[in-house]
């Protein structure tokens, strides 16, 4: 076993002042046991925790660490960046370099405003969505999470999938009522509730690869679906592409489907590390927020130079040749033994890109309610095994776990033998 008598002590006393010890519910490994790691630094493809220990890390920050922890290249832009000021509260040319970066690589954006988080950018995604249309029912679908907005929280995976009721205490009914929450993969449910909605829907939200009830791949033709019939009833497309945003590719996941989502909101990666979000689309429609137009939208840090530096140099390494190429191989030789070892054993993997979930079911899983019937005894103790093996995986069966550019094919290579081992 490994020590973890520091990180106990330290969650310990976190505890006394912080709820629950964590700033974030689902780093508190409630649903694995055995407390978080305590973490004093990221080399790589590791981590290294307060008791000395070292582990082989794809968690990787929820996704947003594509180039491993510490990257020296974003290191140093960012330290030539704090000396020249941390915020300034104006306009600097960092934010129009990122906006060109992304504009020109996720087709569907032609303006784009940046906020500090995933949650501010849906949030304001859907003000904009409403106030374009004037409309105000929003579809979204079960185990889609997109941050903590109030009136998205119906029906949401990732931390909140582990609380009793599907939504948050202290959101009002009233706050919920505009929202519609629909199973994925479902084609005929969902045309049915905009049948029964007519006129009223402001916008459908959606991750076009949910990845926060572990990864469920989108069935043949079901985005396809999605758009025609969006469209058809001028109903605006929202892809939350927080995480696929320059995971699946440097288009998104509306390039690797081939479909233009009317709005898009982006987090995570294009921060490199750093707190960032950052929502666009179409002009006409992003034309709307203030100064502009009368959607209000604002934010103190928004744009932050220091969360641009790291964006811009990250998205400059991942847009070289070969990066998506080379990653997306990588995962899939490993996903192939890692599904090799698992034949025959009640063990389901998803997985796209350099994303994947490693399922302890014995059918496929296709949308949240084959995820809530997955047997999370054996996802805890093989989750539990494999720390101990020096190997962090997302701590719940509804996460995602990543692979980055600096996981080399030894280290994966490592984990399937530490399996094998079991
Ligand atoms: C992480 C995430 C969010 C929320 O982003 P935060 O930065 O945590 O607020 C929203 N949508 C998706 C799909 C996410 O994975």
């Amino acid at each position: 076993m490994v020590n973890k008598n520091k990180s106990r002590k330290a969650f310990r006393e976190a505890q006394k002042y912080i709820p629950g010890g964590v700033s974030s519910p689902v780093r508190s490994f409630k649903s694995v046991g055995g407390g978080p790691l305590f973490i004093d630094r990221g080399v790589g493809a590791y981590l290294y925790d307060i008791d000395g220990n070292k582990y082989q890390d794809f968690c990787m920050s929820w996704g947003a660490l594509i180039l491993g922890h510490a990257y020296q290249q974003v290191v140093r832009a960012v330290r030539d960046a704090i000396e020249k000021g941390t915020s300034f509260g104006a306009p600097t040319k960092l934010e129009t370099t990122l906006a060109k970066l992304i504009i020109d690589s996720i087709p569907s954006i032609e303006k784009i405003r940046f906020v500090n988080s995933g949650t501010e950018a849906v949030m304001s995604a859907i003000r904009l969505a409403r106030a374009y249309t004037g409309k105000n029912k929003i579809i979204k679908f079960d185990g889609c999470y997109h941050g903590h907005v109030d009136n998205l929280l119906v029906s949401a995976g990732s931390g909140v999938a582990e609380l009793n009721s599907s939504s948050s205490a202290g959101v009002p009914e009233e706050f919920i009522n505009k929202t519609i929450s629909v199973p994925f993969n479902d084609e005929e449910f969902l045309e049915n509730i905009i049948k029964k909605n007519p006129g009223e829907i402001a916008a459908l939200i959606v991750e076009p690869v949910p990845a926060n009830m572990g990864v469920i791949l989108p069935k043949e033709g079901f985005l396809d679906f999605v758009r025609s019939i969006t469209k058809k009833n001028n109903v605006l497309l929202i892809f939350d592409e927080v995480i696929t945003g320059f995971r699946l590719g440097s288009s998104g996941a509306q390039g690797y489907f081939g479909i233009l989502p009317d709005l898009t909101c982006l987090g995570k990666i294009i921060g490199g590390g750093f707190p960032v979000g950052a929502f666009g689309g179409k002009k006409e429609i992003m034309n709307l927020l203030a100064p502009e137009g009368e959607v209000y939208q604002a934010g103190t840090l928004s744009g932050n130079p220091i969360a641009m530096t790291a964006g811009i140099t990250t998205l400059r390494i991942l847009l070289k040749d070969n990066f998506y190429f080379e990653l997306n191989q990588k995962t899939k030789k490993f996903i192939d033994s890692l599904t090799e070892i698992f034949e025959g054993d009640d063990i389901h993997i998803n997985s796209v890109g350099s994303m994947y979930t490693i399922f302890f079911s014995n059918g496929p899983i296709n949308d949240y309610k084959d995820v809530q019937k997955c047997n999370f005894k054996k996802f805890e103790e093989f989750y539990n095994f494999l720390l101990n093996e020096g190997i962090y995986l997302s701590p719940s069966q509804f996460e995602t776990n990543f692979v980055s550019g600096v996981h080399i094919i030894e280290e994966l290579e490592n984990m399937i033998k530490r399996i094998k081992k079991k």
